[in-house]
């Protein structure tokens, strides 16, 4: 961690286009494959994404703290984003063979998602101690599989203290923002990959992640 900055009023308010790029460098060096800065007000929040975990029904739906219907709501976070300005949004790229669902590479795949959930985290905590202090973040796929697949159930959803606290989030889609939509408006590459995608048939997969910073 950096030098500590004093709040200010404007909470650093003009340190901030810097501070932007600083966390666009840094998900780079954490392994991003693109980031960049993007405004709060062009973010795609879409109440059909959470209709997708029960249409068809995911498996995490309703298994887990950070996700639907426990999570924050399309509504909820629409209204949220009226209050900041800019975030920081990333995706990670992986090979074809992890981001389908093949029980032979379970490892690499949580692995990836774990990795995407610690570039969040990170970055979300550097904003914080520059004095963005209301920073959040939102990752990508379930924090009930990513940390506590092995585990017979959401330690949060019983009432106890979430096992992985601090780096566990919702995730973009959980809280109804098109990822799809946004990556596609970075002008980045996306597939759809569902249950029936084989590794031969997509190009890659992609976890995206956001730090909405002010
Ligand atoms: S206990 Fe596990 S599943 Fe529950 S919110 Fe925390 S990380 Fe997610």
């Amino acid at each position: 961690m950096g030098e500590v900055k004093k709040i200010t009023i404007d909470m650093n308010e003009k340190a901030l286009d810097q501070d932007l790029e600083r966390y666009v460098a840094r998900a780079m060096e954490l392994g991003a494959s693109n980031a960049k800065v993007v405004l709060a007000d062009k973010i795609p929040v879409d109440e059909r994404v959470t209709l997708k975990c029960q249409i068809p029904r995911c498996f995490g739906y309703g298994v887990g703290a950070q996700c639907p219907p426990n999570t924050l709501k399309p509504a909820e976070l629409r209204d949220l984003l009226t209050k900041y300005t800019r975030a920081v949004f990333f995706i990670k790229d992986v090979p074809p063979d992890v981001i389908v669902r093949d029980k032979t590479t379970i490892k690499e795949r949580v692995d990836a998602y774990q990795q995407l959930y610690k570039m969040v985290s990170e970055i979300e905590s550097m904003a914080f101690y520059d004095g963005h202090y209301l920073a959040f973040g939102l990752a990508a796929g379930s924090c009930r599989h990513t940390f506590c697949g092995q585990l017979k159930d959401c330690q949060a959803m019983n009432g106890d203290k979430c096992r992985f606290s601090l780096v566990s989030r919702p995730s973009m889609e959980a809280v109804g923002i098109d990822v799809y939509k946004m990556v596609a408006q970075a002008g980045w590459d996306i597939y759809p990959i569902g249950s029936s995608a084989t590794a031969q048939s997509v190009p890659k997969g992609t976890l995206a992640g956001i730090v909405i910073v002010q």
